[in-house]
């Protein structure tokens, strides 16, 4: 960074983002390792640009000043310029809080501290003026602010007036003293500190064609609005630009691809595929199965290398579509894999698949972590010499010994569990690339999808096999578990089988697990002396163990299923015709949706039950009226949109394919993103390579932003 010498301002002194992202947060005056390691952890804050790019989630207008008398409990965030007294601790022990008097010309209003007023009594001083901020609320027809921000009236400095704005914070951080104030403050002195302007990351042609505000500015409004106007643009400018990366990069990919990549191609539709077709096939295709089996084959001949994203809602027969283009690659004599994320999964499809090839005469293994040593030798001999050809597993895959003599297809099943560095190693077993078919049950909304996976296909089952009926969906609260135990127990008369799911968001919180074991025993008790047996799986469980559990319950000797979300993804027990979902106000939507479609899978009517407190959160409600009210997995993504943006929704953040935004929302900015895809590609047109002079900053930004990203895009 150019040193700043006051002589010389004059001359504008420019500072790159790369080198602001060379700084680190700790040296800034003010922050220190120990309040640098809380925003590492809490934030993933290292530098000054990481910090300059923690953008505030909400502004505050202090530009006004109320007098008590104007206040009631209806208005938001406010301030009023007040004299304080009668500070004094109330109650004992839990209740202990400590509540004050502010007066102005027109008013009283109390004000109440029910933690952290250790030294208020020596902060506060009578007959001083003060600016008091908070939001107001009204209890016993009085009013009052609770927890109040409180600042010397004559110091209070520029950043408490006019626009403030409010970043997302921490319980952790705001112990380590980094509350939204003291983000605040962090932001004004890396300006400070920086002492010039932050150079462009948009050439200068592009930013006068499109009037932006300059990058400089930008950040700075976004932290200090000058103006609402001036926020507007800058909020404008730092989203379009992101979202503009983003797709000039994937197009820019997807264009290479289409141009370099030769592919297998897969010109012959031969024995296995036709005869599995004339004789095997258990039941009609939907027409959607028909088209995306389609589609999919038309890639596979195009000689370039297909690289595809089949989305389908649960349940809708997405195996044996990846069956039957695993036949088009024996056809064209190439070996074929499967990769599922769990070993419940690879066990499932490899019994599926190799049922169905019954009689076809088709070599099929099985590969996963408990694969034994001397059958594991077998398989890698196999897929060496060519005779194994179709191969199913769990990450075992992806170890260096397995190698194939020519893999001509790989699918992925549920991709989002793998990480991105695993899947890249799939993609180096072969000198040719193999065709790329990754399978996903979290729906994506269609637009979103088209835009944002720009450089993947996408093919979508649209439509269920025929004979389903809909879930039906209910809400209860937990205080009537009895009355919820009684309709397992109707089900179960029927012959029905059900799960019951507990929320164990990590694997290893004590707590959750409690919950799950107390949960266990008490259906034990109730559904044991009627004769019905429960079973219990967890991710704590030895693969072994938990298949073992899986097992009785697919053959139906357990008729109640205890279990973490291990079965959340593709588990097929089509008997299943109730799921209990407890402490349902814990789960994101997509994952409620997920869990659902465990059943609904055989003939009869399917339920799916819903349990939670009797309060909770506004956004929980959300989530359960609209499981409540649709079945359809698109219109649940366009809510989770909605809800809480693509960066969360599970699965899209883990797959890279969003990347993680920092400022814009994919929910609400879809047209910015459709605006910035399409100046994407206009330059993209006259210039793919971006090699012309006028691009080269293009080039440079989309080096720095996705130098570690450009292997496994061709993936997926
Ligand atoms: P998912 O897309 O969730 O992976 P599956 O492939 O597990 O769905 O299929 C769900 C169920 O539907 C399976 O029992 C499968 O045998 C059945 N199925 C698939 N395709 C059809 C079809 N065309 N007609 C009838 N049943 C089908
Ligand atoms: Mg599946």
């Amino acid at each position: 960074m150019p040193l700043f010498c006051p002589a010389l301002s004059v001359f504008i002194i420019f500072v790159t983002l790369m080198e602001l992202s060379g700084l680190n947060i700790k040296f800034l005056p003010g922050v220190g390792e120990k309040k640098a390691a809380v925003l590492l952890e809490e934030l993933g804050i290292q530098s000054y640009e990481d910090m300059l790019y923690h953008v505030p989630y909400k502004y505050i207008d202090r530009s006004r000043i109320y007098t008590i008398s104007e206040l009631t409990g209806r208005l938001p965030y406010i301030q009023v310029k007040a004299k304080i007294k009668d500070l004094k601790s109330v109650g004992t022990g839990k209740s202990q809080r400590m509540t004050a008097i502010a007066y102005d010309d027109t008013g009283t209003i109390e004000l109440i501290w029910f933690k952290g007023f250790k030294y208020l009594p020596g902060q506060l001083a009578p007959d001083v003026e003060y600016l008091i901020f908070g939001q107001p609320s009204e209890f016993n027809h009085r009013l009052n602010i609770v927890h109040p921000e409180i600042d010397k009236f004559e110091k209070a400095s520029p950043l408490l007036v006019g626009f403030q704005a409010i970043y997302p914070t921490t319980e952790k951080m705001k112990k380590a003293f980094l509350n939204s104030k003291a983000i605040g403050k962090i932001q004004d002195t890396i300006f400070k500190t920086i002492q010039g302007k932050i150079s462009e990351t948009l050439p200068a042609w592009f930013i006068q064609q499109h009037k932006f505000m300059f990058l400089h500015e930008a950040l700075y409004n976004i932290h200090f609005p000058t103006s609402p106007e001036m926020l507007k643009e800058a909020v404008f400018r730092l989203k379009f630009e992101e979202l503009f990366y983003i797709q000039l990069n994937i197009l820019k990919l997807k264009y290479k691809r289409k141009t370099y990549f030769q592919g297998h191609v897969f010109q012959n539709i031969g024995t296995y595929f036709n005869t599995f077709y004339q004789q095997y096939l258990p039941f009609e295709l939907t027409n959607a199965q028909k088209r995306v089996i389609k589609e999919i084959r038309r890639d596979c001949g195009s000689g370039k290398q297909m690289n595809r994203l089949l989305q389908g809602d649960v349940g809708s027969g997405k195996t044996l579509v990846a069956l039957m283009c695993m036949l088009i690659s024996l056809d064209n004599c190439c070996q074929t894999c499967l990769m599922a994320p769990t070993e419940i999964l690879a066990t499932q499809h490899y019994d599926t698949i190799s049922h169905l090839l019954e009689g076809m005469n088709i070599k099929v293994a099985l590969l996963t972590g408990s694969t034994r040593k001397k059958e594991r030798e077998e398989i890698h001999q196999g897929l060496r010499d060519g005779s194994l050809q179709i191969l199913i597993g769990t990450h075992a895959l992806l170890e260096d010994v397995v190698t194939f003599q020519n893999i001509g297809l790989v699918i992925i099943d549920e991709q989002h569990r793998f990480g991105v560095a695993q899947r890249a190693r799939l993609w180096q077993k072969n000198k040719v690339p193999p065709h790329i078919l990754v399978m996903t049950a979290t729906p994506i909304p269609r637009t979103l999808a088209m835009t944002l996976y720009g450089d993947l296909d996408v093919s979508v089952i649209d439509e269920l096999p025929p004979g389903r009926k809909p879930i039906t969906t209910l809400h209860t609260y937990d205080r009537k578990r009895m009355d919820v135990f009684q309709f397992i127990e109707k089900e179960l008369k029927k012959g029905r089988q059900a799960y019951v799911v507990y929320p164990l968001i990590s694997e290893s919180e004590k707590f959750d697990f409690r919950d799950l074991e107390a949960g266990f025993e008490q259906l034990n008790n109730y559904f044991l002396p009627k004769g019905y047996k429960v079973g219990m799986v967890h991710g704590k469980m030895k693969p072994a163990e938990k298949d073992f559990e899986m097992k009785r319950f697919l053959t139906a000797e357990t008729k109640i299923l205890v279990s973490t979300t291990v079965i959340e993804v593709g588990v097929n027990v089509p008997n299943a015709s109730l799921m209990v979902i407890e402490s349902a106000e814990r789960f994101g939507l997509s994952q409620l949706h997920q869990l659902r479609g465990r059943v609904g899978r055989g003939a009869d009517q399917s339920y799916c039950i819903l349990m939670t407190p009797y309060k909770i959160s506004n956004d929980s409600r959300k989530r359960i009226e609209t499981m409540t009210s649709t079945n359809d997995g698109f219109e649940i993504a366009e809510a989770d949109l909605k809800l809480r943006g693509p960066g969360d929704i599970e699965g899209t953040q883990q797959s890279g394919l969003t990347c993680s935004l920092k400022i814009a929302h994919l929910g609400k900015d879809i047209l910015i993103l459709n605006e910035a895809s399409r100046i994407a590609n206009e330059i993209l047109a006259s210039d793919p390579e971006l090699q012309n002079e006028q691009n080269q900053l293009f080039a440079t930004q989309i080096k720095r932003l996705f130098k570690t990203r450009i292997t496994w895009r061709y993936i997926s």
